[in-house]
């Protein structure tokens, strides 16, 4: 340790890789100068295509200008004044109205939170306060956050294992199965699930299966909770994957593009159920900088910006040219809807292969977590055709 203020200025890659906690042994390490649209950019002048949206947050492309502006003007005005919920802030109030104008009324309260494992441990909160019930239910292969009560419902046993014991009372059942429905009873708090499961390797619920779940839901008092971190706000077509389904939950929990690029997230439900949140203890989850007033004048700015444009009406069509356009005897399939997709390849060593050419050719793809045979694709939803197409040709070509 060094007290002398310059021994602070080291450079930001010794500093990086010196004094910031490593994720692993291999971060990509690009040394960013800024962003724009679905670009961004190096201090060496590299120019790269965000073709992972910032893993689904930037869904309006980096630093949309209604999303800066806002930004700007409630920084002018006030940062954070006082603990969640306890002030009347404007931008808050105003997001969450806008927010309840475009969900179902048993969705039309939001509790806003900093991310979305904080959104699924308030919701999973509410549900056992809800019901007095203990009993938690989730799907294998799903992925609900890093946090202690997200990870318990996480359903892959090498995120968990080494931090056991986690929750007690977490039953896992196979996704998209009948079988093991049965779980669902009248001692089950919750049942968690993503609609389409993101880091499980984007997997869509069947319409049929999913409706089965809400009906034994409702049968035996468990409220069903849809984690749409990474399909919500357009990316699917519809604002929120449930609507394509036409199941809804008790509780919606959102994160990722919900900020417009800034951090927030929140667990939306009915006033009926969050009654329960206000007493017994008082401040049921406290969350000193849920919905930050300035993440909040971002994500209204970006819904406004989706709503107005209709950038979720682009998702379908730019779906339609990726699956015209990636046709090759090394993709299996393309799994998942709108931009919310995932290339299905045989094996990991052409899938590491192909994500390492776009990578050197300056596009950068991505993983999902459970699958190492899977590329995902989740461009920005304003991505022009042209970069679109230069991409695609990009990942032709990294096919060989
Ligand atoms: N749920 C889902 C479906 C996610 O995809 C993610 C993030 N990948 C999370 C929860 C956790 O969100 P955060 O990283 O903001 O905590």
């Amino acid at each position: 340790m060094e007290n002398s203020p310059q021994s602070f200025t080291g450079s930001p890659e010794h500093n990086f890789f010196d004094h910031i906690a490593q994720t692993s042994d291999t971060p990509l390490g690009l040394n960013i100068s800024h962003a724009e649209g679905s670009y961004f950019y190096t201090q060496e002048g590299d120019r790269y295509t965000d073709f992972i949206s910032g893993i689904a947050v930037s869904s309006l492309g980096h630093r949309h200008p209604v999303v800066v502006k806002a930004i700007h003007e409630q920084v002018d005005r006030h940062l954070h004044v006082m603990v969640y919920g306890e002030f009347i802030q404007k931008p808050q109030s105003d997001f969450a109205g806008l927010l309840a104008s475009q969900l179902p009324d048993t969705l039309s309260r939001i509790y806003f939170v900093n991310s979305g494992t904080e959104a699924n441990e308030g919701a999973l909160k509410l549900a056992k306060k809800f019901t007095g019930r203990s009993k938690l239910l989730a799907f294998r292969n799903s992925y609900h956050g890093d946090t202690h009560g997200a990870l318990s419902v996480t359903g892959r046993d090498v995120y968990r294992d080494p931090f056991l014991p986690l929750l007690p009372d977490v039953h896992f059942m196979d996704f998209n199965s009948f079988d093991g429905l049965d779980l669902i009873d009248s001692d089950t708090a919750a049942v968690i699930l993503e609609p389409i499961q993101g880091e499980g390797g984007i997997i869509m619920a069947d319409p049929e299966w999913l409706g089965e779940v809400r009906r034994r839901c409702t049968a035996s008092g468990a409220l069903l909770i849809f984690d749409e971190i990474q399909s919500g706000f357009g990316r699917t077509g519809e604002l929120f994957a449930f609507m394509h389904y036409g199941v809804v939950p008790d509780i919606l929990t959102m994160a990722k593009a919900m900020g417009g690029g800034m951090p927030v997230g929140g667990f939306a439900s009915s006033t009926d159920i969050f009654k329960v949140f206000t007493e017994n203890p008082p401040l049921c989850h406290v969350t000193t900088f849920g919905g930050h007033p300035v993440s909040c004048a971002a994500g209204q700015a970006a819904l406004k910006v989706l709503l107005r444009e209709n950038y979720h009406k682009r998702a379908p069509l730019i779906e339609e040219r990726i699956r015209r356009r990636l046709i090759h005897p090394k993709i299996k399939e393309i799994r998942g809807m709108g931009c919310m997709l995932g290339i299905a390849l045989h094996d990991y060593e052409t899938t590491r292969q192909v994500v390492e050419y776009a990578f050197a050719k300056k596009v950068l793809l991505g993983w999902t977590l459970h699958s190492n045979t899977l590329i995902r694709i989740a461009p920005p939803l304003t991505i022009s055709d042209q970069t679109l197409e230069e991409t695609l040709d990009i990942i032709i070509e990294a096919m060989g």
